[in-house]
């Protein structure tokens, strides 16, 4: 029996059928360079303005404070360092978490090198800042806080709301990490007082190598690409205009689908996680209920190698994670599993399972079957 049973939406997604068809003229036809002065180069040039008034509506800001880019990890590479850089008169402390994606907190690091002072956030069991941490946190030199939406890894959904209003009320800029959370939770950038969001499509089922960062007017930043006119001057480098045009697609899609779609995926989830905290001695890494993402499962099993337990799942076929995509070669425990406090052993014995549109009922009970299997297989050797 071959199964072919992906559970790694959080990594990566297929494109949806819908999204690569509208991609599909700009790849071959409508070739023409959007600042071109000719009808094919108008066109080009309306059908990125049509995606990025997709993904303003999507978050509720103005079309012209979206920028596109290369993905997120651009995306925050531009806001930490082009915001530092763009306001070191004001200050040189910048705020963040010990559990950001490997893009914003190599970011930081690098900063650290050139003059920065950063501070990491620590989280509690379930990956939660302490507001009241953060609080205390901001200093008179602080410029800008910046804490992910939701984490890749866990699941973990912060209180965004909360951030908003201590960054607001204190007067520094906040820069949010939407990725994982675009697509799955409304995101109001007004109504949440997020100042800049990171966003990426391929996440949510649009093309890789595409993504954009969300700035508030008014908010001074340093370009992260010099080139030419593109993008109001900001980030130069002629554009990807098919990948811009499935990402606005994958957008809509995504947003018109939300709620039916992450209510589908809650109750697998759960039954999932009901499922496979059956397996004696395991539990469930990060947030609880509504904290966690509809479509993230985080799980230990005490005493197993989540390596072995990953390289035996795939050869029947089911693809699952340990740790991020990112961090996959490393062998290294991830950083998010060690800051909730688990131990080195503890966070190898964990992996992650994120579901997607094409999950079913019968894949979940597939997976769990076999998880449970090879626990037991792994453990009565080990034994
Ligand atoms: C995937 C991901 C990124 C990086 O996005 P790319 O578009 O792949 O560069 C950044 N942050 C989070 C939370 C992610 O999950």
């Amino acid at each position: 029996m071959n199964r072919n049973i992906y559970m790694d939406y959080a990594a990566t997604t297929f494109i949806k059928n819908e999204v690569l068809e509208e991609m599909m003229p700009y790849l071959k036809g409508f070739y023409g360079n959007p600042s071109s002065q000719y009808s094919i180069g108008f066109k080009s040039k309306m059908s990125i303005e049509f995606a990025r008034d997709n993904i303003s509506n999507a978050i509720n800001c103005k079309s012209e404070e979206v920028f596109f880019t290369s993905g997120a990890t651009e995306a925050n590479n531009w806001a930490i360092k082009g915001f530092a850089h763009g306001n070191k008169e004001r200050g040189n402390h910048i705020i963040t978490t010990k559990i950001e994606h490997e893009s914003l907190l190599s970011s930081c690091r690098y900063l650290e090198g050139n003059g920065f002072r950063v501070t990491y956030l620590s989280v509690d069991e379930e990956g939660l800042i302490d507001l009241e941490e953060l609080k205390n946190s901001i200093e008179k030199d602080t410029i800008i806080v910046s804490i992910m939406f939701a984490n890749n890894e866990i699941g973990t959904i912060q209180n965004i709301k909360e951030i908003g209003k201590i960054c607001k009320g204190k007067g520094v800029v906040f820069h949010c990490d939407g990725v994982q959370a675009f697509g799955k939770v409304p995101i109001d950038v007004k109504e949440l007082n997020i100042d800049m969001l990171s966003i990426s499509s391929h996440k949510i089922y649009g093309p890789k190598g595409v993504g954009a960062l969300y700035v508030k007017k008014g908010i001074k930043l340093h370009n992260l690409l010099h080139g030419g006119g593109q993008e109001r001057s900001k980030r130069g480098g002629t554009e990807n205009v098919a990948s811009i045009v499935g990402f606005g697609k994958a957008t809509e899609i995504s947003f018109n689908n939300m709620k039916e779609d992450m209510e589908r995926l809650t109750i697998l989830r759960d039954e999932m996680i009901d499922n496979l905290l059956h397996i004696e001695g395991s539990f469930l890494n990060g947030g609880s209920g509504n904290n966690r993402l509809p479509n993230n499962i985080n799980i230990a099993f005490p005493g197993i190698n989540g390596e072995d337990l990953l390289f035996n799942l795939d050869r029947m076929g089911v693809c699952v994670s340990s740790g991020s995509a990112c961090q996959a070669t490393s062998m290294e425990p991830s950083h998010v599993l060690l800051a909730l406090g688990l131990s080195k052993e503890l966070a190898k014995a964990s992996i992650r399972i994120s579901i997607g549109d094409e999950t079913t009922k019968e894949d979940m009970e597939y997976v769990c079957e076999n998880i449970r299997n090879i626990v037991d297989r792994i453990r009565m050797v080990t034994e």
